[in-house]
């Protein structure tokens, strides 16, 4: 009986006359950046704001400096610590301002150096954060607008799922994208957040949420991002500037602790947050979620999926076309996991189904000069191809420059050949006799800045300050850049 009715309530559940499409949800994803060692007050506010959410059953994302963590430790505050670990702790970098930041020391090194060095300076905090809180940390950020792409690299390495934070070096249409085979939430449009100010700034912030929330919905759901620092509610300066500033690098001795807010300040700082915070919650299409949640409803639907030669032949016959990210119905492609797919399937010899790894890296050094057009073979050609099949698997990124025997080409001319020669043998013929390889370039590479001082605007770098080579890298890294797509 009751078998029989739960299965009655199941096909009422799935019938196709009843099912309704489901309601679009505005997802927000809610974190601190909670790196100050220096202030001791800071550590009472990440307890205060920690309990508060904890209370009003909002799970937050907490991403925590290494020197924040061991700092918690040696001052006992076993309070704050658990507080915190009620919610889920992400990472934001050892020492986030002792000089050298993340892109300064990223910016002298290439990719495999680069990704090396940022695992040397950076996974000893990651470690000490999971050992003081229990909890593998989830996400990433950089401190200020130190960003370099090498530590997505060092990201794959550790197995965490999602770049979070607010900045300008990478961005696809302000919307979640996936780069470097990482979830990545940076160049977000719906970046929110209320001045800590009073009633006025938190009714200016209240529209703007309302504004977001109908963009959103009318879209079909989507993510708000909203950060904070602990140590805003409670300092008039931030504890790095006061130290750090300018490139400054001053021995821990002479660490000074930043001003702080009145308790009067305080308290208006908290107050604007909290009605903030309440003011969103009340919305019954809002729902709170963390990074390890906000990765699950954007995850990568392509890595693992078999592609039949069907869809090979789809994907090469746009890949012919253009050289950009491919979106598909279910799925998107990287440029890198095109050239994968449709060179693995020459490679192969046309088999069944092709199964896509983890999104292969970009190239690590700047490609060797190419002539306007190469022409070569089809036996040279079906050679390449197995070679490159053999570097993608080896290395896991797309080679720099692409050996037809002696001559050099570029990955991007590779690419758009090899989608034409699969389109030429799709009905079973055999390779072409002739094969024409001629420059192109990826379009992806848009979405990543060129170098310029906005990027590198943070106040604890050296004024002068700048990172051509690790940009033009980061560039290369675009063959790893699609979109990221909100599962239903
Ligand atoms: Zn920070």
């Amino acid at each position: 009986m009751v078998r029989s009715l739960s299965v009655l309530v199941l096909a009422l559940l799935v019938s196709p006359a009843t099912a309704a499409e489901p309601k679009p949800v505005v997802f927000v994803i809610l974190w601190f950046d909670t790196e100050d060692y220096i202030l001791p007050a800071s550590d009472d506010a990440a307890l205060q704001v920690a309990d508060w959410l904890t209370k009003e059953e909002i799970k937050a994302t907490f991403k925590i400096v290494g020197e924040k963590a061991r700092t918690l430790e040696k001052r006992d505050r076993k309070d704050v610590i658990a507080a915190l670990s009620k919610h889920e702790i992400g990472y934001h970098s050892n020492y986030h301002s002792v000089q050298p930041t993340p892109a300064m020391y990223l910016s002298a090194l290439g990719w495999d150096e680069g990704v090396a060095e940022f695992d040397r300076r950076e996974k000893p905090g990651y470690d000490d954060v999971k050992r003081v809180f229990g909890q593998s940390p989830t996400c990433y950020g950089q401190p200020g607008s130190s960003w370099g792409p090498q530590s997505y690299g060092a990201m794959r390495r550790w197995k965490m799922p999602m770049y979070l934070d607010s900045g300008s070096h990478v961005g696809l249409d302000r919307k979640p994208l996936y780069y470097g085979g990482v979830f990545t939430v940076y160049h977000h449009e719906h970046t929110l957040r209320t001045d800590l100010g009073g009633e006025k700034d938190v009714e200016k912030a209240e529209a703007r949420f309302v504004e977001a929330r109908r963009k959103i919905l009318a879209d079909g759901g989507g993510l708000v991002s909203i950060y904070y620092h602990p140590c805003e509610f409670v300092h008039r300066q931030f504890w790095d500037g006061a130290n750090f500033s300018k490139g400054a690098n001053p021995p821990r001795e002479r660490w000074v602790k930043p001003e702080a807010k009145t308790p009067e300040e305080s308290k208006t700082a908290y107050d604007s947050f909290f009605a903030y915070l309440r003011f969103i919650k009340r919305f019954a299409d809002v729902r709170f979620v963390t990074a390890t949640e906000a990765a699950a409803l954007y995850r990568d639907t392509a890595a693992d999926r078999e592609f039949t030669a069907d869809m090979i032949r789809t994907i090469a016959e746009r890949a012919a076309k253009e050289l950009d990210f491919q979106r598909h119905d279910g799925y998107a492609l990287a440029p890198s996991e095109v050239l994968y797919l449709l060179n693995e399937f020459v490679a192969a010899k046309r088999p069944k189904a092709v199964k896509l790894p983890p999104t292969p890296f970009g190239p690590s050094e700047p490609p060797r000069a190419m002539a306007a057009t190469v022409t070569t073979d089809a036996s040279q050609f079906a050679r390449t191809a197995d070679d490159v099949a053999d570097y993608l698997r080896k290395h896991g990124r797309v080679p720099s420059t692409v050996w037809l025997g002696s001559t050099a080409v570029t990955p991007e001319a590779y690419l758009a050949a090899v989608a034409k020669v699969v389109l030429a043998t799709a009905d079973g013929k055999p390779l072409p006799e002739s094969i024409e390889l001629k420059p192109a370039a990826l379009l992806t590479t848009k979405y990543v800045q060129d170098d310029n001082p906005k990027l590198w605007g943070w106040v604890i770098f050296p004024p002068d300050f700048r990172a051509p080579a690790m940009m033009e890298l980061a560039k290369r890294q675009a063959w790893t850049l699609k979109p990221a797509v909100l599962r239903p």
